[in-house]
């Protein structure tokens, strides 16, 4: 039987999904497989062309004779890129995409980014024969070539630049040289090092070169951040090691998860872990939040793997990324650190992949693919023999029931590894202040707080956790929240006065009156960082305040800036949103007051205790970083809600308890598998059409699917550049039963021309 593969040819310049159809010659029947990289005649010339398989077939679109046929496939079948292609295949069928954009994820693509070439001229005699040369030059008064040999006797090989430059060599001359076998021109790829990189190679080499003693300070300023010496993994940290290697050769063990606070040594464990992977020849994968990608958490890998490690960013110009990628592929590198992104480093070998921090929503792309770093992680480990281990202070709740339910091994680290203690955190009932005649936005207990470091020159952070925020209602006198009674979230409070939900897109008059109640001061909440800003003056005029938020923070480093100012204490208070909570570490900030826990967990989105408990938590944890003890003050309206106790306590067993029991009551993930429909148009009334279309269509489907559609509603964000936004979801307990009606739902898209000026995007959630 004759087989055919449908091959896309050139990702970096196709806009559509184009194939071209192919003839698989004998030798690679029953070989060749969808996503293999391979090699074609293509274009004019039959021009030998890299190709990625999309399809094997049994019969062509064509008489077969018409067909060329695939000249050969990558050397070794399983070569890295082949493994991505694969994945990438998984991607587009899971989260909803088309092939090119699935592959331009996944695969570096060359923007024909010229590679830089490093052009030395060498000697190549030895040195007697070089000084015997050099007096012949110097008889026959041929002063370049005399100048060139005088200036290699001492340096061997000198940089072509500084031949041609200073010492002023013409290309004849060199030439001239060469054919003597004088000396020999040479040229080798240099690959384009991240500048921290760059400075860290320089400085180590520089301290070499000096003669300091590199083992103990191989860079300068590094001294902080070290290591003790000596240092050795405690009784809990060595149990996951151990396990894991344990465990090594287990197909069936591949996932883990590691609980612990931050400062618990989690870091301090994926570093041993990375060093076991290497040792048995194969490659890691670190992803991080971009914002912890900081200069000491790269001095921190740099001084245990040294140039075995690269790191993307996304300032890294696309010479740069690819580069990196480059290292990966060929083994120059072995260790990749980065964000989202970093998890398609082009290993031939991947033995680990890690995702610190895994319950950051960063790790959710929000262009399409819409993919989710941890679940196309766990694919690409499963697809190459790769471990995957997770680590967070606050897992999602998907990865702890993953854990619970025996697919990944659990771990938790309990203490923090260099001792000291967890601030001490108290809860204050700001409904129990409006009582007591208190309306100002900090409670009495935060004002003597605040007043008592200002006096002891301590320093505070206040912090106004306003992700997501969406304008809800609430009641100040009982705490009463507004929400749906159909999808139990908070309602917000629009323009026109009306409360909408953004799941269902049911709508009510705004409330004049608690409901709870009966009390009047019911409204929506309006507080920016802004006007905290002028209250804090207001309130302590001597306090030195820096704000931080996305209007301070616009320009190019205004982040980092205003983090080094605060760090060095050049201000008492520091203002911000969440931004202020990740990554830095001050020693001196013994108060962390949040000001209203609420703003966070009244957003529309059934992830939004979740959110609140993992931002409260991180919160408290800034307070009482260095030698003094750390007090943490949360005000809110609610006072017994689940998340803020549990946050306080630090306890997340109890608080993982309480809200899977809501997403079980709810389908909620993970107790069931939910999918958006995101809808785009310029027309609003084309755009209602075909949203209430799509959502019969949908309804129909779930029928016989059993699953449950809701919506369409307005999003929380319904017009973005004149582009106004609908959704719709899907929920069902099975990711299989969503990724057929998925597949329905596009083949109906496809079909029907009411939808040709309608974007329509698949989320899982
Ligand atoms: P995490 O990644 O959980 O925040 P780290 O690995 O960064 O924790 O550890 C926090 C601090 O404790 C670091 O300064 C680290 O060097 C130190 N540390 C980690 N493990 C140990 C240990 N076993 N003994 C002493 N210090 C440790
Ligand atoms: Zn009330
Ligand atoms: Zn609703």
């Amino acid at each position: 039987m004759e087989l055919f593969a449908d091959i896309i040819i050139d990702i970096s310049h196709s806009k559509l999904d184009q194939t071209f159809q192919y003839r698989v010659p004998e030798a690679l029947q029953g070989v060749l497989e969808p996503g293999n990289v391979v090699e074609v005649p293509f274009g004019r010339g039959d021009r030998q062309t890299r190709g990625y398989v999309m399809r094997i077939t049994d019969y062509s679109s064509c008489p077969p004779e018409k067909l060329k046929e695939i000249t050969r496939v990558e050397t070794d079948l399983v070569g890295a890129e082949s493994k991505l292609t694969a994945l990438a295949l998984w991607m587009r069928d899971y989260y909803g995409c088309t092939t090119l954009q699935a592959l331009r994820t996944v695969l570096p693509f060359r923007q024909k980014a010229a590679q830089r070439k490093k052009k030395t001229v060498a000697l190549r005699l030895s040195r007697e024969e070089a000084l015997a040369k050099l007096d012949g030059f110097r008889q026959k008064n041929q002063k370049a070539r005399a100048r060139l040999l005088e200036a290699l006797i001492g340096e061997t090989v000198l940089p072509r630049e500084v031949v041609t430059g200073s010492l002023k060599i013409t290309a004849s001359v060199l030439r001239a040289l060469e054919e003597q076998g004088v000396i020999a021109c040479e040229s080798e790829q240099v690959y384009r090092t991240p500048a921290v990189l760059r400075q860290l190679r320089e400085e180590s080499e520089g301290s070499r070169e000096t003669g300091h003693e590199s083992a103990e300070d191989p860079v300068p300023g590094a001294g902080e951040t070290h290591e003790p010496p000596g240092f050795h993994l405690n009784r809990e940290q060595q149990d996951i090691v151990d396990a894991f290697l344990e465990e090594w050769d287990d197909p069936n063990r591949r996932e883990y998860l590691i609980h612990g606070v931050t400062g618990s040594g989690k870091t301090a464990v994926y570093m041993e872990l990375i060093d076991a992977v290497l040792q048995r020849g194969r490659q890691a994968i670190l992803l991080i939040p971009e914002i912890s990608l900081t200069y000491q958490n790269v001095i921190r890998f740099y001084h245990r793997f040294g140039d075995r490690i690269s790191i993307l960013h996304s300032r890294l110009s696309q010479a740069e990324r690819y580069d990196q990628f480059e290292r990966a592929r060929t083994g120059d590198i072995n260790v990749m650190i980065g964000p989202r992104s970093a998890l398609f480093t082009p290993f031939q070998k991947l033995g680990i992949i890690i995702i610190d921090e895994e319950h950051e929503s960063s790790y959710k792309s929000e262009a399409v693919p819409r993919y989710h770093a941890r679940e196309t992680a766990q694919k690409r480990a499963a697809l190459e023999g790769a471990k995957l281990v997770l680590g967070s202070a606050t897992p999602s709740l998907e990865a702890y029931f993953e854990a619970e339910s025996g697919r990944s091994r659990l771990f938790t680290l309990r203490q923090r590894a260099t001792g000291g203690q967890l601030p001490e955190v108290a809860i204050v009932d700001m409904c129990e202040e409006l009582r007591a005649g208190n309306r100002s936005v900090f409670s009495r207990r935060l004002f003597d707080k605040i007043k008592d470091r200002l006096e002891r020159g301590q320093q505070t952070m206040l912090f106004l956790n306003r992700r997501g925020y969406s304008g809800f209602v609430s009641c100040r006198s009982c705490g009463h929240v507004v929400k749906c009674p159909h999808c139990d979230v908070s309602l917000s409070l629009h323009r026109n006065g009306r409360l909408v939900c953004h799941y269902c897109g049911y709508e009510q008059p705004a409330v004049h009156r608690c409901p709870e109640c009966d009390s009047p001061y019911i409204g929506g909440f309006k507080v920016g960082t802004e006007q905290i800003e002028e209250l804090v003056a207001q309130s302590f005029p001597c306090a030195r305040v820096l704000r931080m938020d996305a209007d301070t923070t616009r320009g190019k480093d205004g982040h980092a800036e205003i983090l080094r100012a605060f760090g060095s204490r050049e201000a008492d208070i520091l203002i911000g949103t969440q931004m202020i909570v990740k990554g830095h570490d001050f020693p001196h900030v013994t108060l962390v007051g949040i000001l209203v826990a609420d703003l966070s967990l009244n957003v529309s989105d059934y992830q939004a205790a979740e959110r609140t408990f993992a931002l409260l938590t991180q919160a408290a944890g800034r307070a009482g970083r260095g030698m003094e003890a750390g007090e943490v003050v949360i005000q809110t309206f609610v006072p017994e809600n689940y998340a803020i106790r549990c946050a306080a306590r630090q306890d997340y067993e109890s608080f993982y308890r309480q809200e899977l029991e809501y997403r079980m009551l709810s389908g909620y993930p993970p107790a069931g598998g939910m999918m958006a429909l995101h809808c785009f148009g310029r027309d609003p009334g084309r755009l209602a059409v075909a949203a209430d279309y799509l959502a019969k269509f949908a309804r129909r489907t779930a029928q016989r699917y059993e699953a449950d559609v809701i919506g369409p509603a307005d999003e929380t964000v319904a017009k973005v550049n004149d582009v106004y936004r609908k959704v719709l979801y899907v929920k069902h307990s099975s990711p299989g039963a969503l990724t057929a009606m998925k597949n329905r739902i596009e083949q109906y898209i496809e079909a029907n021309t009411g939808f040709q000026e309608i974007r329509v995007q698949f989320e899982r959630k």
